[in-house]
């Protein structure tokens, strides 16, 4: 039977067509609302893709530690004496081959795309860390702030080593939500001595370096006051109190700056003779900021070393051959020049898992001082009435 020309298949095919062809036009209103926004979402969906992948391009990029004095390899540290191992970020291992102390504890260095996630400690990359540093049991994990790349793995750390977790109220919560007993967590007050074998700790106000604001919006400038139980958003580690840490011993005393920031006077009444400072975005600050920083940092304690930290990518695992923070990220050259240019002593950058033995204090040319004075003891602030002199108790 013959259709009637209407109905015909290419008749069909032909008004659809057509029918398609008005669609953009001004016949067709409704249907064209969606086209602008969906071509713009388009865009912005083209735009953002390329600004990923330029960043990805960027982040490969960092600057080279090798021209900068690298401690070599040394002996094994005799008994008696103090060795550091710089296990990035200010996490570093001071041991006298009896107490071991631990600052920080950071090991699971989450890479950037993972910090827009919720995240939680890295057991494996944890276990990995200790066993290459050779850490089996701690006695103390002071930590200088509560930010995710100081505090985020401490409890976890002190659960593994038997170790005291000491810091803010932040870090105790992080602590308690890392299931961490209370017993083995000390909240500290600051110019207090903790004491641990021949080691005495001293918690000293501090700032953190300034960071753009979207950053300080995102990574938390306030207190913990929950406990936190991963995985959370990285803003859950908010900074709490910074702190720099004196920590003495007859065979060396050093001063750890976890971030470049300062509380003016706060260590006027120390000495140490070793400054361990963050480097990290010192560079991008004035020069009337560096040169305070350091005022109030190495010169203030009178160091005859400087010793830089927080400068590796801590977004990569940590090895041994660490590179530094990509360009992208912050300058080296610039963020060490401004330690070292103003530093009268020696500068020496740590690799890894690469004890450094420090040197002795010389003993004082003229008479011996009183018995129980030290020429490298501080003079801290009376201990407020009550506190305990041993974080143990
Ligand atoms: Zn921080």
């Amino acid at each position: 039977m013959k259709l009637p020309h209407t109905f015909t298949k290419q008749a069909i095919i032909r008004r659809s067509v057509r029918i398609d062809d008005n669609a953009g036009s001004a016949d067709f209103p409704y249907n064209n609302t969606g086209r602008p926004l969906m071509k713009l979402l388009r865009w912005a969906l083209c735009f953002l893709l390329a600004l990923t992948l330029l960043v990805a391009i960027a982040l490969q990029f960092a600057p080279d530690i090798e021209p900068w004095p690298i401690a070599p390899e040394v002996p094994p540290a005799k008994p008696g004496e103090v060795s550091l191992t710089f296990l990035g970020t200010s996490t570093l291992l001071i041991t006298d081959g009896k107490t071991h102390l631990l600052t920080d504890g950071y090991f699971s260095r989450v890479s950037i795309p993972r910090l827009f996630t919720p995240i939680s400690p890295n057991r494996e990359r944890i276990d990995e860390a200790l066993a290459l540093a050779g850490i089996d049991a701690l006695d103390a994990i002071p930590v200088l702030h509560s930010h995710f790349d100081h505090v985020m793995d401490s409890g976890i750390v002190a659960q593994i080593t038997g170790a005291q977790v000491l810091g803010s109220s932040s870090t105790a919560m992080v602590a308690r939500g890392s299931g961490l007993e209370e017993k083995r967590i000390t909240t500290v007050q600051t110019h207090h001595p903790y004491r641990f074998g021949d080691f005495t700790l001293y918690f000293v106000p501090a700032g953190h370096v300034p960071l753009p604001g979207i950053i300080e919006n995102w990574t938390g400038k306030g207190e913990i006051t929950e406990p936190v139980t991963p995985p959370s958003l990285l803003g859950a580690w908010e900074e709490g109190q910074s702190y720099g840490l004196v920590v003495e011993h007859p065979a060396g005393t050093i001063l750890i700056q976890g971030s470049a920031g300062m509380q003016p006077g706060e260590l006027d009444r120390y000495q140490a003779d070793y400054a361990l400072l963050a480097s990290a975005s010192l560079g991008k600050q004035s020069e009337a900021y560096q040169q305070a920083f350091m005022d109030e940092t190495a010169s203030a304690v009178g160091a005859h070393t400087v010793i830089p930290v927080h400068w590796d990518d801590f977004f990569r695992k940590l090895e041994p051959d660490v590179r530094p923070l990509p360009w992208m990220l912050d300058n080296l050259d610039a963020s060490f020049h401004a330690l070292a240019d103003r530093h009268h002593g020696d500068f020496v950058v740590l690799k890894p898992f690469r004890p450094f033995t420090l040197t002795p204090p010389a003993a004082p040319a003229t008479a011996p001082l009183p018995q129980g004075q030290s020429p490298v003891s501080p003079a801290p602030a009376a201990p407020p009435p009550g506190a305990s002199d041993d974080a143990n108790n």
